[in-house]
């Protein structure tokens, strides 16, 4: 607390991120980072971008690299938002759609900076409560509110809903606008985005993050009808005209582009995902199905704060969100084939100690 703060300041709770350690290499399996790094054209087309015309503001408008996403969704630029990070793209679409209407509804059992944005907002929400198998009972998100977020695949249980079970809760909730956050969709879920032509209440949200292996680069972007994109550009040029610097720009748009790269990396980690779930089931661990690029597991024996720390003291960082329901469960990335070996192998010296 600061006497400089202005009202409100302390009462924020700021969402927590994974540790990015210093000190030491970790195998870090604890932010969903993409183990195999960026498409080589990615890189390229940033090291072009590294000169002189970095003195030039980047585009405000991002018009290339959105108009390059649309047409792959069959969109014209004016159904896409570019943000910061989704996050950033979240954040404006809280600010620009959920204010001001009464109670926002997502699950409680989902990504934690929903409540962090609401709190920074002021909007009020209520959190559905996840099945006891942490399943998502879609008919329970219904009822007068100010809108709806879903996480598909839902973070950390990675388990996803089929579009047609959210294209009931868009139908059952026109007046509103139902936010589905796809961070990591391109692991084995089906998008919303064949929808976004049809219905104007629908807002998804994607990344490049995870799938695209650029979390550094920070690009994120919203696929909704014109009118949503208006409301989120209205937001952004109030806020920050240019959130996507020129390296982003150029690097986002190479990455995009590099379909081949895109589909080779996401493979591996599915398949990485399929082995390291079968092994880990093998060792006790009660596992989720997961169509992202992490497991959420239980182990047995130990407690999950227990194993989080033994797996530290042996050099491999895994996500533990410690209150709750989610308190006997893991958030394991899925890494490289080496790295999944070595998370067994590693359990298995702990559980022989
Ligand atoms: C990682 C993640 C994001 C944010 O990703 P950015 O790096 O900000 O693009 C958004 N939603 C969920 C559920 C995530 O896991």
């Amino acid at each position: 607390m600061s006497r400089f703060w202005s009202p409100g300041v302390e009462a924020l709770a700021p969402y927590t991120p994974g540790e990015q350690p210093k000190d030491r290499t970790f195998v870090k399996l604890n932010t969903n980072e993409n183990p195999y790094g960026p498409s080589p054209r990615a890189i390229e087309a940033i090291r072009a971008a590294t000169g002189d015309a970095l003195r030039l503001y980047p585009d405000p408008t991002a018009a290339a690299l959105r108009t390059a996403i649309g047409a792959r969704f069959g969109l014209g630029a004016d159904h896409v938002f570019a943000g910061n990070g989704s996050d950033e793209v979240l954040a404006h679409a809280f600010h620009a759609f959920f204010r001001g209407k009464g109670e926002l509804l997502f699950p409680d059992v989902s990504y934690s900076f929903y409540p962090t944005y609401c709190t920074l907002y002021g909007i009020p929400f209520r959190q559905v409560p996840l099945d006891a198998d942490f399943s998502l009972n879609t008919e329970a998100l219904a009822g007068p509110c100010a809108g709806i977020v879903i996480a598909n695949p839902n973070a950390p249980t990675g388990i996803a809903l089929p579009p047609a079970a959210i294209e009931r809760v868009l139908q059952a909730n026109p007046d509103v606008v139902v936010l589905v956050d796809e961070a990591y969709i391109d692991f084995g879920a089906d998008s919303m985005a064949p929808l976004v032509a049809r219905y104007d209440n629908l807002l998804v949200v994607q990344t490049f993050s995870k799938s695209r292996s650029l979390a550094g680069l920070r690009v994120g972007f919203a696929l909704g009808q014109p009118a949503l994109i208006e409301g989120l550009t209205r937001i952004k040029d109030s806020f920050n005209s240019y959130p996507l610097d020129r390296l982003a720009l150029a690097g986002a748009l190479a990455a995009w582009e590099d379909t081949a790269w895109f589909d080779e990396t996401r493979h591996k980690v599915m398949a990485d995902r399929a082995r390291l779930t079968a092994g880990l089931q093998a060792r006790g661990f009660s596992v989720l199905p997961s169509a992202a690029n992490f497991v959420f597991a239980s182990p047995t024996g130990l407690g999950a704060a227990e194993m989080l720390q033994a797996l530290r003291e042996r050099g491999i960082l895994v996500r533990h969100f410690a209150k709750g329901r989610t308190r006997d469960w893991l958030r394991i990335s899925i890494g490289t084939a080496a790295d999944c070996d070595r998370l067994l192998s590693e359990i298995d010296a702990i559980k022989a100690a």
